[in-house]
């Protein structure tokens, strides 16, 4: 298992920043791991589109306080320390209400597929998961249309990549266990990747799969998430840090 691995192992491969092990980098883990035990097989990698697929183009602060008005996105936003879920926020609304919000939020997501970048090291990890046989597949809470747009743009296809369409939405589990049953792999020989703590990592860990957050500027270091109910086992700073949890943390032979 790659949480019995000592934190030296990690470092070394470093390059500027190393990705940090979440769990059990106790004293004890460390003491008593003389042979270190074998790693975990990992036949699957599942990511996030948004923000860690491509480059961060969506404005979600102003994308809820614009659904929600100012007063509810303050009062909500107090209530949900790992972050608000505006499709659950709007699921009970009215109609008429609820197709208004949907309106905002396609609007929203529609200027950011106008600036849509992919991110830095995601074709070299790719074409890193191609060389070893892993499969690539895709969760997101955007529409299929923006999937689409990405596959062509960028020439890069995960199958299956699950959309909103695709209910329930992640952070249930749902989708990664539909992933793992179109595989026919085990939900602990999948890991999944994202930029978001109550969305992707809640996802992966309720699934029972591993969980990789990438967390490019250190935003999920403050004590406000320190107590959150589903943590990941690895917290990166880039892409190319997940390459180097890949390789070390994981068995990855086909
Ligand atoms: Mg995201």
């Amino acid at each position: 298992m790659p949480l019995h691995l000592s934190k030296a192992i990690l470092f070394l491969h470093s390059k500027p920043k190393p990705p940090i092990l979440m769990a059990n980098l106790s004293s004890k883990s460390n003491l008593t791991a003389l042979t270190p035990p074998p790693k975990a097989r990992l036949r699957g990698v599942v990511f996030d589109m948004d923000g860690t697929l491509t480059v961060p183009a969506i404005d979600f602060p102003a994308m809820y306080r614009a659904v929600l008005g100012d007063d509810e996105y303050v009062r909500i936003k107090a209530e949900s320390p790992s972050g608000i879920d505006i499709l659950h926020q709007i699921e009970n609304w009215s109609p008429d209400k609820q197709r208004k919000a949907y309106e905002t939020i396609s609007d929203f997501e529609r200027q950011g597929l106008d600036r849509l970048q992919i991110m830095p090291g995601a074709a070299e990890l790719c074409s890193f998961l191609d060389s070893k046989s892993i499969r690539r597949g895709l969760i997101t809470r955007n529409v299929s249309a923006a999937v689409d747009l990405f596959h062509e743009r960028f020439g890069i296809t995960f199958s299956p990549a699950l959309s909103r369409e695709f209910r329930p939405c992640k952070p249930d589990p749902a989708p990664l266990l539909h992933i793992c049953a179109a595989w026919d792999v085990q939900p602990n020989e999948v890991m999944m990747v994202g930029d978001s703590l109550k969305d992707d990592v809640s996802c992966g860990k309720r699934a029972g799969a591993y969980a990789c957050l990438l967390d490019e500027e250190g935003r999920y270091d403050s004590p406000k998430y320190a107590n959150v109910d589903h943590k990941p086992d690895f917290k990166v700073s880039s892409l190319t840090e997940v390459h180097t949890v890949l390789e070390t943390c994981f068995h990855l032979a086909p």
